[in-house]
């Protein structure tokens, strides 16, 4: 879709415009330019815009793309690491394995050849918007807008920022805030698909005053501040131990809970706690997948929906299928509650779309209505038995994959047909992350 005044109209069998909602049988979306400009039934479609460009889709489905809401793009090269043996909970996996072995030995090369790979893979798995954050503390400064230059080339909405933390230096924390402060500003300037975001690590890496000082420039820079919280239960005992509070109380006597809070994970937090992220408006996301992998446990998530918090979802730059992560979300809450009634397929499709882009703060991304982003996908609804607007959600979560996304547009843009990635030289890429796999694992 080139901008210019006739649109597109992308005519599919079923239409999810707004997640959660009933899917339309026989209903397409007008776009044009960047934007989707008009929704209704075929027939009403091709009868308002007889001049537009026609995209028949029989037999998909026509939703909005994915957003990842928490991602570590540099944790590709770590998958499959050679290691003496597994960690043995939450508390040594960062400590022994994911600081030393991965995070304090990145450099731009490695994040950069780790972004492209897995921006390829996300676009192609229905994924419009990423949220990154990196951490990579001696690879300061100028990661974010080496990760830029990759993301923009990609043509993929992305937000990034880098993982500020104390615990290497205090001046090295200094350095992480600024290269956050830094790339807001200046990708607000540049403008276009790609911006920055507020970031910090732990309540157990970062002091009080810097606490702090990252919500001041937050602040400043009228921008949401992401944390992780309570991955598991090192960060509450931490907590108690050190300042007599709960994470989430320990935030709040700092005066900064509140909606521009970003909190990921939030895995183990207390009813207590629940209740005050509702309360103050605090954002969240959700990573099911990656929660299984360091032993996190079981995050409340269907209290927390409850309660109104406004909840995304991620894959954490583990599995980043979204579908997979979206089966995660289905399926795992359903065990722990030994209850087959929690978390519906379209509750958790409005996670993976709408809901992601509201706990970021996007504006018009995550529907696909007049005057929002076209940030969309097909996705191939060609199954066994009939499809209905009865099944439509449940269809797709349980049984597409990335391999079943058809098409996928960002901002207007179309950067997946008929399943290939636009642009993209998967053995280029591929050989570049080996290599850069290949040194990162050397130094084991
Ligand atoms: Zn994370």
């Amino acid at each position: 879709m080139e901008t210019s005044t006739a649109g597109t109209l992308i005519l599919p069998e079923f239409l999810i415009d707004q997640p959660g909602e009933p899917p339309r049988r026989g209903w397409g979306v007008r776009v044009a330019g960047a934007h989707v400009t008009a929704v209704g039934p075929h027939a009403d479609l091709r009868a308002q815009y007889p001049g537009d460009a026609v995209w028949e889709a029989p037999r998909q489905a026509l939703a909005p793309g994915f957003v990842n809401a928490h991602a570590h793009l540099y944790g590709v090269l770590a998958h499959g690491i050679p290691l003496a043996h597994a960690p043995s909970g939450f508390w040594p996996f960062l400590k022994d394995f994911w600081w030393p072995l991965v995070e304090d030995r990145l450099d731009h090369e490695m994040i950069c050849a780790a972004t492209d790979s897995l921006l390829v893979e996300m676009l192609r798995s229905g994924i419009t918007t990423v949220y990154d954050c990196l951490e990579a503390p001696h690879s300061l400064p100028g990661s974010l807008p080496a990760q830029a230059e990759v993301a923009r080339r990609r043509g993929v909405r992305a937000i990034l920022s880098f993982e500020a933390t104390e615990r290497v230096s205090a001046e090295n924390g200094q350095l992480g805030l600024r290269e956050n402060a830094d790339f807001v500003a200046a990708s607000r300037r540049a403008g276009g698909l790609v911006s920055g975001l507020m970031c910090f690590h732990t309540t157990f890496t970062c002091s009080a005053d810097f606490i702090r000082q990252a919500f001041a420039l937050g602040r400043d820079l009228d921008s949401v501040v992401h944390m992780h919280c309570s991955e598991g239960v090192h960060e509450p005992e931490y907590a108690l131990q050190h300042f007599g509070a709960r994470p989430l109380f320990y935030y709040d006597q700092l005066g900064v809970a509140g909606p521009s809070m970003l909190a990921s994970q939030c895995v183990q937090v207390s009813p207590e706690e629940i209740a005050l992220i509702a309360a103050r408006g605090v954002r969240m996301t959700h990573m099911p997948l990656s929660n299984c992998e360091v032993g996190g446990g079981v995050a409340p998530v269907p209290d927390l929906v409850a309660a109104g918090v406004m909840v995304g979802l991620g894959s954490d730059g583990y599995i980043n299928d979204f579908f997979e992560v979206m089966r995660g979300a289905f399926l795992i809450h359903k065990a722990y509650r030994q209850d087959p009634r929690v978390m519906p397929a379209g509750l958790v499709w409005r996670l993976a779309t709408e809901g992601g882009a509201r706990a970021l703060g996007l504006a018009q991304v995550g529907r696909l209505a007049p005057g929002w982003q076209a940030d969309l996908q097909l996705i191939d609804a060609d199954f066994p038995t009939p499809v209905a607007e009865h099944n439509l959600y449940e269809q797709l979560l349980l049984y597409r994959n990335r391999t079943h996304v058809r098409a996928v547009l960002v901002a207007g843009q179309v950067r997946v047909r008929e399943g290939e990635v636009l642009g993209a030289d998967l053995d280029a890429i591929r050989a570049r992350t080996h290599a850069a796999a290949e040194r990162l694992w050397s130094q084991v």
